[in-house]
Protein backbone atom coordinates (compact mmCIF):
# COMPACT_ATOMS: atom_id res chain seq x y z
CA UNK A 1 0.00 0.00 0.00
CA UNK A 2 1.67 3.58 -0.98
CA UNK A 3 1.58 6.58 1.29
CA UNK A 4 -1.26 8.27 -0.61
CA UNK A 5 -3.31 5.11 -0.11
CA UNK A 6 -3.34 4.79 3.37
CA UNK A 7 -3.62 8.15 3.87
CA UNK A 8 -7.13 8.45 1.91
CA UNK A 9 -8.23 4.94 3.51
CA UNK A 10 -7.65 6.46 6.76
CA UNK A 11 -9.11 9.69 6.39
CA UNK A 12 -12.19 8.51 5.08
CA UNK A 13 -12.74 6.03 7.92
CA UNK A 14 -12.25 9.12 10.37
CA UNK A 15 -14.24 11.48 8.41
CA UNK A 16 -17.09 8.29 8.28
CA UNK A 17 -16.35 7.74 11.76
CA UNK A 18 -18.69 10.82 13.05
CA UNK A 19 -16.70 11.25 16.06
CA UNK A 20 -16.78 14.82 17.08
CA UNK A 21 -13.52 16.09 16.07
CA UNK A 22 -13.25 18.62 18.77
CA UNK A 23 -11.40 19.37 22.43
CA UNK A 24 -12.78 17.85 24.84
CA UNK A 25 -11.38 20.37 27.66
CA UNK A 26 -13.86 22.70 29.16
CA UNK A 27 -13.86 26.71 28.17
CA UNK A 28 -15.61 29.80 27.43
CA UNK A 29 -13.41 31.92 25.72
CA UNK A 30 -9.94 32.45 24.07
CA UNK A 31 -8.62 33.34 27.39
CA UNK A 32 -9.98 30.26 29.10
CA UNK A 33 -8.78 27.77 26.86
CA UNK A 34 -5.13 29.35 26.77
CA UNK A 35 -5.11 28.50 30.19
CA UNK A 36 -6.86 24.83 30.02
CA UNK A 37 -4.25 24.06 27.76
CA UNK A 38 -1.56 25.29 29.16
CA UNK A 39 -2.46 23.16 32.25
CA UNK A 40 -3.22 20.43 29.98
CA UNK A 41 0.76 19.70 29.18
CA UNK A 42 1.68 16.63 30.76
CA UNK A 43 -1.91 16.23 32.08
CA UNK A 44 -5.52 14.60 31.37
CA UNK A 45 -8.24 16.62 30.24
CA UNK A 46 -10.39 14.86 32.74
CA UNK A 47 -7.77 16.44 35.61
CA UNK A 48 -8.36 20.25 33.85
CA UNK A 49 -11.79 20.38 33.73
CA UNK A 50 -12.34 19.64 37.29
CA UNK A 51 -9.41 22.51 38.37
CA UNK A 52 -10.95 25.10 35.89
CA UNK A 53 -14.67 25.80 36.88
CA UNK A 54 -12.94 27.13 39.99
CA UNK A 55 -10.10 28.68 38.85
CA UNK A 56 -11.91 30.20 36.13
CA UNK A 57 -14.22 31.70 38.56
CA UNK A 58 -11.36 33.23 40.54
CA UNK A 59 -9.44 34.81 37.57
CA UNK A 60 -11.92 35.21 34.92
CA UNK A 61 -9.73 37.85 32.62
CA UNK A 62 -5.91 38.37 32.07
CA UNK A 63 -6.01 41.13 34.23
CA UNK A 64 -7.05 39.55 37.24
CA UNK A 65 -5.04 36.55 36.78
CA UNK A 66 -1.47 39.14 35.73
CA UNK A 67 -2.04 41.09 39.13
CA UNK A 68 -2.32 37.50 41.20
CA UNK A 69 0.90 35.74 42.35
CA UNK A 70 1.83 32.49 41.17
CA UNK A 71 1.43 31.54 44.69
CA UNK A 72 -2.50 32.46 44.68
CA UNK A 73 -2.59 30.37 41.33
CA UNK A 74 -1.05 27.38 43.10
CA UNK A 75 -3.74 26.59 45.28
CA UNK A 76 -6.26 26.38 42.28
CA UNK A 77 -4.04 24.21 40.79
CA UNK A 78 -2.10 21.96 42.42
CA UNK A 79 -3.99 18.75 42.03
CA UNK A 80 -2.50 18.78 38.09
CA UNK A 81 1.20 17.75 37.27
CA UNK A 82 3.75 20.46 37.13
CA UNK A 83 1.74 22.57 39.88
CA UNK A 84 4.64 25.30 40.34
CA UNK A 85 5.86 25.91 36.64
CA UNK A 86 2.17 26.14 35.89
CA UNK A 87 1.59 28.24 38.01
CA UNK A 88 4.57 30.76 37.27
CA UNK A 89 3.77 30.50 33.48
CA UNK A 90 -0.18 31.44 33.94
CA UNK A 91 0.99 34.78 35.53
CA UNK A 92 3.76 35.49 33.18
CA UNK A 93 1.09 34.04 30.48
CA UNK A 94 -1.74 36.81 31.69
CA UNK A 95 0.77 39.81 32.01
CA UNK A 96 2.16 38.96 28.35
CA UNK A 97 -0.85 38.96 26.77
CA UNK A 98 -1.79 43.28 28.66
CA UNK A 99 1.69 44.25 27.68
CA UNK A 100 1.87 42.93 24.34
CA UNK A 101 -1.49 42.07 22.96
CA UNK A 102 -4.42 44.56 24.11
CA UNK A 103 -5.37 41.60 27.06
CA UNK A 104 -6.37 39.40 24.31
CA UNK A 105 -5.05 36.21 22.98
CA UNK A 106 -2.86 36.52 19.39
CA UNK A 107 -3.83 34.74 16.45
CA UNK A 108 -0.57 34.23 14.80
CA UNK A 109 2.28 31.29 15.70
CA UNK A 110 5.29 33.13 16.34
CA UNK A 111 3.37 35.48 19.02
CA UNK A 112 1.96 32.84 20.34
CA UNK A 113 5.10 31.15 21.19
CA UNK A 114 6.34 34.79 22.72
CA UNK A 115 3.98 33.47 25.82
CA UNK A 116 5.09 32.08 28.73
CA UNK A 117 4.22 28.20 29.02
CA UNK A 118 3.56 27.96 25.32
CA UNK A 119 4.93 25.96 23.12
CA UNK A 120 4.39 24.91 19.79
CA UNK A 121 2.02 22.34 20.45
CA UNK A 122 0.25 24.86 22.75
CA UNK A 123 -0.26 27.10 20.01
CA UNK A 124 -0.78 25.21 17.01
CA UNK A 125 -3.92 24.18 19.55
CA UNK A 126 -4.58 27.85 19.82
CA UNK A 127 -4.62 28.14 16.07
CA UNK A 128 -6.59 25.26 15.22
CA UNK A 129 -9.63 25.30 18.31
CA UNK A 130 -9.56 28.92 18.72
CA UNK A 131 -9.08 30.90 15.82
CA UNK A 132 -10.25 27.67 13.13
CA UNK A 133 -7.06 27.66 11.60
CA UNK A 134 -5.33 25.11 9.31
CA UNK A 135 -2.78 23.37 12.19
CA UNK A 136 -1.54 20.28 13.63
CA UNK A 137 -0.85 19.89 16.80
CA UNK A 138 1.58 17.34 18.35
CA UNK A 139 0.88 15.90 21.39
CA UNK A 140 1.71 11.80 22.45
CA UNK A 141 -1.44 10.70 20.93
CA UNK A 142 -0.75 11.36 17.71
CA UNK A 143 3.14 11.39 17.41
CA UNK A 144 2.52 7.71 18.59
CA UNK A 145 -0.87 6.89 16.49
CA UNK A 146 0.32 8.21 13.47
CA UNK A 147 3.67 6.33 13.93
CA UNK A 148 1.85 3.23 14.16
CA UNK A 149 -0.52 3.38 11.56
CA UNK A 150 1.97 4.59 8.46
CA UNK A 151 1.40 7.92 8.21
CA UNK A 152 4.53 9.06 9.25
CA UNK A 153 7.96 7.20 8.34
CA UNK A 154 11.16 8.63 10.13
CA UNK A 155 9.60 11.15 12.14
CA UNK A 156 12.03 11.43 15.43
CA UNK A 157 10.70 14.50 16.92
CA UNK A 158 6.61 15.93 17.13
CA UNK A 159 7.99 19.04 14.29
CA UNK A 160 8.92 16.14 11.95
CA UNK A 161 5.46 14.83 12.77
CA UNK A 162 3.47 17.58 12.40
CA UNK A 163 5.38 18.53 9.03
CA UNK A 164 4.94 14.90 7.44
CA UNK A 165 1.21 14.89 8.51
CA UNK A 166 0.87 18.77 7.34
CA UNK A 167 1.92 18.03 4.01
CA UNK A 168 -0.20 14.94 2.94
CA UNK A 169 -3.63 15.88 4.88
CA UNK A 170 -5.49 18.70 2.82
CA UNK A 171 -5.56 21.76 4.95
CA UNK A 172 -9.44 21.45 5.64
CA UNK A 173 -9.03 18.61 7.48
CA UNK A 174 -5.94 19.13 9.27
CA UNK A 175 -7.38 20.10 12.72
CA UNK A 176 -9.99 17.66 12.62
CA UNK A 177 -7.47 14.76 11.80
CA UNK A 178 -5.79 16.22 14.90
CA UNK A 179 -8.86 15.67 16.90
CA UNK A 180 -9.56 12.19 15.54
CA UNK A 181 -6.00 10.91 16.43
CA UNK A 182 -6.15 12.07 19.72
CA UNK A 183 -9.37 10.19 20.16
CA UNK A 184 -8.23 6.99 18.08
CA UNK A 185 -4.90 7.25 20.86
CA UNK A 186 -7.23 7.87 23.97
CA UNK A 187 -9.76 5.33 23.54
CA UNK A 188 -8.63 2.78 20.83
CA UNK A 189 -5.20 2.50 20.27
CA UNK A 190 -3.36 2.87 23.57
CA UNK A 191 0.29 3.62 24.59
CA UNK A 192 0.99 0.37 26.53
CA UNK A 193 -2.27 -1.97 24.80
CA UNK A 194 -3.34 -1.19 21.48
CA UNK A 195 -6.65 -2.43 20.82
CA UNK A 196 -7.15 -4.12 17.42
CA UNK A 197 -9.17 -6.22 18.11
CA UNK A 198 -11.84 -3.48 17.82
CA UNK A 199 -9.78 -1.25 15.78
CA UNK A 200 -11.40 -0.12 12.55
CA UNK A 201 -8.16 1.16 10.90
CA UNK A 202 -6.75 -2.15 10.80
CA UNK A 203 -6.75 -3.16 6.89
CA UNK A 204 -4.94 -0.39 6.44
CA UNK A 205 -2.34 0.20 9.69
CA UNK A 206 1.11 -0.70 9.32
CA UNK A 207 1.51 -2.09 12.94
CA UNK A 208 -1.17 -4.31 12.43
CA UNK A 209 0.04 -5.78 8.82
CA UNK A 210 3.50 -6.29 10.33
CA UNK A 211 1.82 -8.18 13.09
CA UNK A 212 -0.22 -10.62 10.65
CA UNK A 213 3.20 -10.82 8.72
CA UNK A 214 4.95 -12.01 12.06
CA UNK A 215 2.13 -14.60 13.08
CA UNK A 216 1.98 -15.76 9.47
CA UNK A 217 5.81 -16.32 9.56
CA UNK A 218 5.70 -18.25 12.60
S1 LIG B 1 -4.75 -1.64 14.26
FE1 LIG B 1 -3.87 -1.58 16.31
S2 LIG B 1 -1.91 -0.50 16.13
FE2 LIG B 1 -3.12 -0.07 14.28
S3 LIG B 1 -4.20 1.85 14.73
FE3 LIG B 1 -5.57 0.18 15.27
S4 LIG B 1 -5.19 -0.18 17.47
FE4 LIG B 1 -3.46 1.03 16.67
Amino acid sequence: MTREERYREILKRFIESENPAETELHYQNDYQLLVAVILSAQCTDKRVNTITPALFKAFPTPESMAVSTPAAIYEYIKSCTYPNNKSKNLVGMAKKLLTDFGGEVPTDIDSLLTIPGVGRKTANVMLAVAFNKPAMPVDTHVFRVANRIGLTSKSKTPLETERELVRHIPPELLSKTHHWLILHGRYVCGARKPHCEICRLRPWCRTYEKKIKRVISS
